[in-house]
């Protein structure tokens, strides 16, 4: 995959997908500065390298009406604020407004044009839309993984209308970190998948079964695994349409010598909310009126000895409603323990982002991925359609 650091820039306009897909509050104050943050490097880089740089971003899902909540100016002011340096927003992303703004640029500076999705052709990846875009550059950039897995004409059709195309850094990092991992692993490779649901995830299980050495089930997802192997998990989260995929993926895994650890003890509840009495239990013993929040601490102990064997670790999901505090020991506990393993370790999904952040191990994971969907496709074994067409590009 062609890089940023590959393409000649300089005095180049250069447009970038970024994903400044913030969240918002209700008075259009961004709460949280992440996503930009994420693609300071790439950012940085171009100014550095005397580019005239050109941001396009969607947010939101306005479905293409101009819906003004949904504006990216407060972007461009924290972006402002983020490189000590004017970010000018202009209200449109295509048309003369756009043109002009970019026609008065000087190398090294940066502009964010608004939110891509108040025209229709950007979900529709309209090759019309992708030529109004490619008006603006003369080489195009993509940083925005966590979209890649779904074609949009500012990720996908643009690549056919720009002669020049690459990778930004960001992107970059994800696919080789990812592909480092699932690709060519170090080995013994274990996948630690949690949440609540089995059928989240039926596609990575599937595919992960025929990958790794290891795959560690916690979560509430756990429950119906148990449940396929017969034991009684009380009120705990189970989805029994999930019962065959469950046992056939255990199958799956015993004809591959692929080892599935699943809670020997759990922490139990009456209820899933702050304050409730708990209890630990022996997954055999769960009594009919408790649920099943968090692993309880022999499995803490089963899951943390198999991690600390690890030579690349990747994970996605908590090992229990860790949101409350009661029912987060064991999820904070492997964010730990993962940290410590010395493997390669990459996590992906907003919650086990959020658990290793608040566990403090966050800079101890070596690759914490910006993608929620997008990561769990590649885990799926999915290819990214707009990886794909950046390796096609050729306007
Ligand atoms: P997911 O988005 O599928 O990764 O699921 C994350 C959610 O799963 C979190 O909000 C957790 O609270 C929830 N979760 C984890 N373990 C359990 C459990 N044992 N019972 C119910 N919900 C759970």
């Amino acid at each position: 995959m062609n890089s940023i650091d590959k393409v000649d820039i300089a005095g180049k306009k250069v447009l970038m997908r970024v994903d400044f897909n913030v969240p918002v509050d209700a008075n259009g104050n961004i709460t949280d500065t992440t996503r930009i943050k994420a693609h300071l490097r790439s950012i940085g880089y171009c100014m550095e390298k005397g580019a005239k740089l050109v941001l396009i971003s969607h947010m939101g899902r306005p479905k293409g009406q101009r819906v003004d909540k949904l504006t990216l100016r407060p972007c461009a002011v924290a972006l402002s604020d983020l490189l000590k340096k004017e970010v000018p927003f202009v209200d449109d992303c295509v048309g003369e407004k756009a043109q002009a703004a970019v026609a008065s640029m000087k190398p090294g500076d940066v502009i964010l044009l608004e939110n891509l999705r108040f025209h229709i052709g950007d979900e529709k990846n309209d090759p019309a839309f992708a030529a109004e875009l490619a008006k603006l550059c003369d080489v195009y950039i993509d940083d925005a993984f966590a979209v890649s897995h779904r074609k949009a004409a500012s990720n996908s059709a643009i690549t056919q209308a720009v002669k020049t195309c690459a990778a930004g850094f960001l992107l970059k990092d994800e696919i080789d970190y990812f592909n480092k991992a699932m690709k060519d692993p170090a080995r013994p490779l274990v996948a630690i998948i949690g949440g609540a649901k089995v059928s989240d995830k039926i596609g990575v299980l599937e595919n992960l079964v025929d990958t790794v050495n290891m795959l560690i089930i916690g979560g509430g997802m756990a429950f119906t695994f148990l449940k396929a192997r017969g034991l009684e998990i009380g009120r705990s989260i189970c989805e029994n349409d999930m019962l065959d995929k469950a046992k056939s993926i255990m199958e799956k895994a015993g004809t591959k010598n692929v080892k599935i650890l699943l809670p020997v003890d759990c922490v139990v509840a009456d209820k899933a909310e702050a304050g409730a009495a708990t209890n630990v239990v022996p997954v055999e013993k769960i009594p009919q009126d408790a649920l099943g929040l968090d692993i309880g601490p022999d499995t803490a102990k089963l899951f943390g000895d198999a991690v600390k064997e690890a030579k690349t670790i990747v994970w996605n999901g908590p090992m229990g409603m860790f949101e409350i505090d009661a029912f987060s020991k064991g999820t904070f506990g492997l964010a730990k323990d993962v940290a410590g393993s010395g493997a390669l370790s990459i996590i992906g999904g907003g919650d086990t982002d959020s658990a290793v952040h608040k566990a403090g191990v966050s800079d101890r994971i070596s690759y914490i991925s910006t993608g929620g969907g997008a990561f769990l496709e590649l885990l799926e074994g999915k290819t990214m359609p707009a990886v794909e067409a950046l390796e096609s590009c050729g306007g």
